[in-house]
């Protein structure tokens, strides 16, 4: 398979991700949050201008769940999932969050100050993952994807098996170092603290399940 390259603004970002501080980390929780949120809202908005389409409440959530063996958490969302072209164009590019249009080059050679301050977006998830990976498959699409990359080396993208519209993103999270401890973003208590502190914008109703092994 081959393997794509992300633009030189990602790889400065990636960067940044991969060598963050740890006090930054969490925030990739609320990162991915606000985007199964917004995904959530772009089929609410469509349901609103398209007959075809009904937005039954109910239906529509996220749902958090975090396997210790495997070391993989997973953000699932109903959303309205992503096209082949979209995975390439949103997940390979920098420009959409813009959150480095705020700021000048020599703010950005601090790159802490904006991990704190800016939603730093999608790629925040290689703050605490060695691999993400995102299974999505797009309304009205026949056909789902996986998209997968370990950081700054580049991403595959297959067709994959999905039944349902909507995304799955899946972190494998870093093992512990003597350092750094990753085992917390496995831990139900301290995944619901930060859910519980990041989630005043999230429209839709967060699951949690956690497997206790
Ligand atoms: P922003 O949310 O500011 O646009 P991100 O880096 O967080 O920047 O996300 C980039 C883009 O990737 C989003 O704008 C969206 O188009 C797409 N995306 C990310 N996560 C999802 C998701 N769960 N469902 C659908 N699209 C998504
Ligand atoms: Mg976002």
């Amino acid at each position: 398979m081959e393997k794509k390259q992300f633009q030189a603004e990602s790889k400065r970002l990636l960067d940044m991700m991969i060598h963050s501080i740890y006090t930054h980390r969490e925030i990739f929780l609320r990162e991915l949050l606000s985007n199964a949120s917004d995904a959530i809202d772009k089929i609410y908005y469509r349901a609103l201008t398209d007959d075809n389409i009904t937005f039954d409440k109910d239906n529509y959530f996220i749902k958090i769940a975090a396997n210790k063996e495997s070391r993989k958490l997973t953000i699932t969302d109903t959303g309205i999932g992503m096209t082949k072209e979209e995975l390439e164009n949103n997940l390979g590019v920098i420009a959409k969050s813009g959150s480095l249009a705020f700021k000048s080059e020599n703010e950005l050679k601090d790159g802490h100050d904006i991990i704190g301050q800016f939603g730093v977006g999608f790629y925040s998830a290689f703050m605490v993952a060695d691999v993400v990976t995102v299974i999505t498959k797009s309304l009205g699409s026949d056909t789902a994807y996986k998209w997968e990359s370990e950081g700054a080396d580049g991403y595959t993208i297959e067709p994959y098996e999905k039944s349902e519209v909507g995304t799955e993103i899946i972190l494998t999270i870093k093992p512990n170092t003597e350092d750094d401890n990753y085992d917390e973003f496995l831990e139900e208590y301290r995944l619901k603290s930060i859910v519980k502190k990041y989630s005043d914008f999230i429209r839709y109703p967060i699951k949690m399940d956690t497997t206790s092994s």
